[in-house]
C-alpha cells in the first residue's frame, strides 16, 4: 500500500535530530508490559544515548541512534513486539488511548489497531484516532481526527473532530467507516487535510446527535484509581529510571509528560521524576540544548531547572537552544531563546518570534522572570 501521503517519523523511518536519530515507538494500546519497558530501557542504552522522550501523542522516542545502531535497535524492539510490518502500517496505526482504560477500552483499541493495520485507506500522514472511552473523556485537547468516547448516558459514541456531537457506535470498525466518509467527502484533497477542517467546511457525518460525557480536567501527578501518575522532567526519562519504573508494574503512556504505573501505591524518589502536582518543573519546556545538539547556542535544561523557582505561578517557561524551538513548537508564556549574544525573551510566543529584550546574560534571567 502506498497511498499514505507525507510522512511522520517512526521506528522504521527515524528522524534526524541534533543529537542523532530519533526512533519513535508506538506502544500497542498505549501500554507497555514490564518486560517491554525494561527491554526499551536496555535498547536505549545499547543502541541510543540512553535518553527516552515521551511525546505529546503518548509515544516514546529513543534518542541518539546512529546509522549503525538503527538496525540492531529495530531487531531488539521487534523481539519486544513493538515494530510494525512496514512503514505504512506503522504510520496508519496513529491511535492515542486514554491511560485510564478499562477492559472495554483496551478491547476497542486492539480492534482498531488491527483494522487500521489491515486497512488500505489512503489517510493523510497525521490523521489520527483517539480511544477515550474510560470513565470520562480526558483527551479532549489532544489532536485526533476521529474519537471514540462515552456519550452523556455512558453509551459508546463515535465523534468526528470538530463536530460537537457523536453517532452511536457499536464496534471499532465503525471508526474506519467514518475515516472512509472523510475521504469520500473530499477531506484530503492531494492527500492532505484534517477532519476538523472538513467539518468546518460542510455537513457533519450522519447520526451525529449524541452529546459526549463532560470531560475531566488534565490530570496531575499523584495517585489515581489505576495506580500512580508520575511526571517526567522535560518529558524525558533516562534508561535506568525507566528500568526502575518497569519493575513497579505495567506502564500506561499519557500525552501529558506523565506515565501511569499500574497498581503502584508509591514511587521512589528518582532523578527526573515529578511526584507533586505543584512542582514548577511541570511547567518547564526545553530542547536538548548544548552540548547534545550541535545547533544549540547554550545549555538549556540546567538553566531551566535553575529558573524554575523564579517562574511565576501558573506560567510555562520554554528555554530553547536556538530559534528552531524543537522542545516546544508552540507559544509559551515565557520563551528564552539562546543566541550567540545571550538569551532573547519572548512573551506569549514561540522561540522564533520577535523578542524583547534581546541578548540577556544568564545571570540576569531570574530577575527578568
Ligand atoms: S531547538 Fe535548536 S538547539 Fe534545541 S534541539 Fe532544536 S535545533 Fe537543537
Amino acid at each position: 500500500m502506498s497511498g499514505v501521503r507525507g510522512w511522520c517519523p517512526g521506528a522504521l523511518r527515524p528522524m534526524e535530530s541534533g543529537d542523532g536519530w530519533i526512533t519513535r515507538i508506538r506502544p500497542h494500546g498505549g501500554r507497555l508490559s514490564p518486560s517491554q519497558a525494561a527491554g526499551i530501557a536496555n535498547a536505549a542504552r545499547d543502541h541510543g544515548n540512553g535518553l527516552i522522550d515521551l511525546t505529546g501523542r503518548a509515544n516514546l522516542q529513543i534518542r541518539g541512534v546512529t546509522p549503525d545502531s538503527h538496525a540492531p535497535l529495530i531487531e531488539a524492539l521487534r523481539a519486544l513486539d513493538l515494530i510494525d510490518a512496514d512503514i505504512e502500517a506503522e504510520q496508519r496505526r496513529n491511535i492515542i488511548v486514554t491511560p485510564f482504560a478499562d477492559p472495554e477500552t483496551d478491547g476497542l483499541a486492539a480492534k482498531l489497531e488491527a483494522a487500521l493495520t489491515a486497512s488500505a485507506l489512503p489517510l493523510p500522514a497525521k490523521f489520527g484516532f483517539a480511544v477515550d472511552t474510560g470513565p470520562a473523556p480526558v483527551l479532549w485537547d489532544i489532536p485526533a481526527d476521529i474519537r471514540l468516547e462515552r456519550g452523556a448516558d455512558g453509551r459508546l459514541i463515535l465523534r468526528a473532530d470538530g463536530c460537537p456531537h457523536g453517532a452511536p457506535c457499536h464496534s471499532a470498525a465503525e471508526a474506519l467507516t467514518l475515516a472512509g466518509w472523510f475521504l469520500a467527502a473530499g477531506g484530503a484533497p492531494e492527500g492532505r487535510g484534517r477532519m476538523a477542517g472538513l467539518i468546518a467546511r460542510g455537513t457533519p457525518p450522519a447520526d451525529a446527535i449524541l452529546t459526549p460525557a463532560p470531560a475531566l480536567p488534565t490530570p496531575v501527578p499523584g495517585p489515581v484509581p489505576q495506580g500512580m501518575l508520575v511526571g517526567l522532567e522535560f518529558g524525558q526519562i533516562e534508561a535506568e529510571i525507566l528500568a526502575a519504573l518497569a519493575a513497579l508494574g505495567p506502564l500506561r503512556m499519557t500525552p501529558w509528560r506523565m506515565l501511569l504505573i499500574e497498581g503502584a501505591g508509591r514511587v521512589p524518589a528518582l532523578p527526573g521524576l515529578i511526584a507533586e502536582p505543584d512542582d514548577p518543573r511541570l511547567r518547564l519546556r526545553s530542547c536538548t540544548g548544548a552540548p547534545g545538539c550541535r545547533h544549540a547556542h547554550a545549555p538549556t535544561r540546567a538553566l531551566a531547572r535553575q529558573l524554575a523557582p523564579h517562574l511565576p505561578k501558573g506560567r510555562v517557561l520554554h528555554v530553547s537552544g536556538c530559534a528552531k524551538g524543537c522542545g516546544w513548537p508552540r507559544a509559551a508564556d515565557l520563551t528564552l531563546t539562546a543566541t550567540p549574544e545571550g538569551f532573547d525573551l519572548i512573551r506569549g510566543g514561540c522561540a522564533s518570534d520577535i523578542p524583547q529584550p534581546r541578548g540577556l546574560p544568564p545571570a540576569r534571567l531570574p530577575e527578568v522572570l
